[in-house]
């Protein structure tokens, strides 16, 4: 990407696409061009259309998607597939139609078939059944993923795709029911704090890892993969380092200094039971995470505070 170039961030607002402003802004690139879901909803083609053909971008990072955790996943089936498909559908084709010189598509671990080798290879993708719980989400990444690759084969359009991992950080959703469990637990234990609570619920068994990647080394690893990657495999954005849902309990109620217990809710589903990707691709490409879990985590639980606890 050249300086001066007009890259447009679908998704600006969200956690994912706020991080990559700030990367980008820090890295010298000013000339971005952002729109709110208020300004235009990318579910609508024509408005699509109409805003690639005005305004003619030269790069597009696609991070615009209906996101959430396990219980809103299975609660918002149609939504979480339709809305997916829409966005990148609509996204990925008027960018090819407007000339745009590269697209970077944002998808997640969650691709992956649920029984896969760990930690998970790129080409683990379609090898089994996907984990039911976010399969709608899933399918919709996939499809994404599969557009990229024919849009390139067909149309030598320059587009990729990238597949982080859990991602955690400032701009989260912290939604008590349909976040992911980082914010999920950071937004409990400081609830419990401030209220002198004896003890917070934590859901499943504790027993599931999870990788976790703080979103701006995500952002860095996007702008890195838009300078200096051309191809039609995904690549995998990942830490490397796991952790249990239990050790991360501990780890947030630490950072937010509860002094009560910890009570396992073995009536909420674990999801699947380990979810590493392998990220050696990027490693091989020049790329690797800097900001260690427990460091992010102050900083996320800081940024809590400034900004939505009341
Ligand atoms: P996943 O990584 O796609 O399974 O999505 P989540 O981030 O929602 O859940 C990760 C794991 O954390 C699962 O094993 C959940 O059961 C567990 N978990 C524990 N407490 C919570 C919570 O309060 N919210 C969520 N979303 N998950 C929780």
């Amino acid at each position: 990407m050249e300086n001066g170039a007009k890259i447009y961030v679908a998704g600006h607002r969200g956690l994912v696409g706020a991080a990559i402003v700030r990367a980008l802004e820090k890295q010298g690139f000013n000339n971005l061009l952002l729109r709110t879901h208020k300004e235009l909803d990318l579910t609508r083609q024509a408005a699509v259309e109409d805003f690639f053909h005005k305004e003619k971008p030269d790069y597009v990072i696609l991070a615009a998607a209906k996101v959430g955790g396990i219980h809103a996943n299975s609660t918002y089936p149609a939504e979480f597939i339709a809305v997916n498909l829409q966005i990148q559908t609509n996204v990925i084709d008027a960018a090819y139609k407007a000339g745009v010189k590269k697209l970077l598509f944002l998808g997640s671990s969650c691709i992956y078939p649920k029984f896969a080798p760990q930690p998970i290879a790129e080409d683990s993708l379609l090898t089994g059944p996907l984990e039911p719980t976010n399969e709608w989400y899933a399918v919709a990444k996939i499809s994404g993923i599969k557009m990229c690759q024919a849009y390139r084969l067909q149309y030598k359009f320059d587009a990729i795709s990238g597949m982080p991992t859990n991602l955690y950080g400032p701009h989260d959703n912290f939604h008590p029911e349909n976040s992911h469990v980082l914010p999920a637990l950071i937004r409990r234990f400081h609830e419990a704090k401030v209220t002198g609570a004896k003890e917070v619920v934590v859901w499943g068994s504790g027993s599931p890892l999870r990788e976790f990647l703080h979103v701006d080394d995500l952002a860095d690893a996007t702008v890195f993969l838009m300078q200096n990657y051309s191809g039609i495999p995904h690549v995998n954005m990942g830490s490397g380092s796991e952790v249990t849902i239990k050790e991360l309990a501990e780890m947030v109620k630490e950072v937010v200094g509860f002094q009560g217990e910890l009570k396992w809710d073995l009536s909420k589903p674990d999801g699947t039971p380990r979810k590493l990707i392998d990220s050696s691709k990027l490693a091989e490409l020049g790329w690797e995470a800097k900001i260690p879990l427990k460091e992010g985590l102050v900083e996320t639980y800081k940024w809590y505070v400034d900004n939505v606890a009341c």
